[in-house]
């Protein structure tokens, strides 16, 4: 089964921990309601790892993980998002309506959610730098060849000066 990893918002992107999706105590299970965004895997997860404020007046600390099965009344999946890259895997807002998880669906601490978030991004952002390595050499890779294709003032434009400096910069970086 696929999860996702359901931490930012249309708000709160780098400022993760500024997240207003809210989860409000009542007897034995919990309510939650917000909206994420850019949630990888949305479309085809069977269980989203929902990071969720319980005690908004205690800051970060009141940010908690909550394990939320794909067919919970309540949750809804938006239309994927239509990138330049990654396609292999979907991007969607997904929203919480009024859904109800039982209190044995927090996972681990109450209030260490933003701990464990931290943890998750710490390891993602390696996979994330190396997508990225890969599309910036995608582009470099494709782009090289046009210039020695495409001829402007009776010249390939790879043979301009100019052109070569931003290629060599490109390759550089
Ligand atoms: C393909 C894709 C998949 C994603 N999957 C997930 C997912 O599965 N789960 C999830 O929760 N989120 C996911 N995200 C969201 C991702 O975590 C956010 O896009 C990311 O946190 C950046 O937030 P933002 O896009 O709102 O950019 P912003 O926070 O608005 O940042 C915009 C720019 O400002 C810069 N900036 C921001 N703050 C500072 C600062 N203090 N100092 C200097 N520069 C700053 C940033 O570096 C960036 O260049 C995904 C995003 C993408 C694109």
């Amino acid at each position: 089964m696929i999860g996702s990893f359901c931490l930012s918002e249309a708000e709160s992107g780098s400022d993760a921990f500024a997240l207003k999706t809210r989860a409000e105590k009542q007897k034995d299970f919990y309510v939650i309601n917000g909206s994420k965004m850019w949630i990888s895997n949305a479309e085809h997860a069977g269980v989203f790892l929902v990071m969720a404020n319980v005690n908004p007046s205690a800051g970060y600390r009141g940010i908690t993980c909550f394990i939320v099965d794909r067919e919970t009344e309540g949750l809804e999946i938006g239309k994927k998002e239509n990138k330049l890259g990654l396609r292999a895997s979907s991007t969607c807002p997904v929203n919480f309506d009024n859904v109800k998880v039982p209190e044995s669906n927090i996972l681990g601490e109450i209030g260490h959610g933003y701990k464990y978030a931290i943890g998750m991004l710490n390891e993602g952002r390696i996979g994330i730098a190396a997508q990225m390595v890969g599309l910036a050499q995608g582009c470099f890779d494709l782009a090289v060849p046009y210039t020695r294709q495409r001829v402007q003032f009776g010249k390939r434009i790879f043979d301009f000066q100019g052109m070569q400096h931003q290629i060599a910069h490109v390759a550089t970086d």
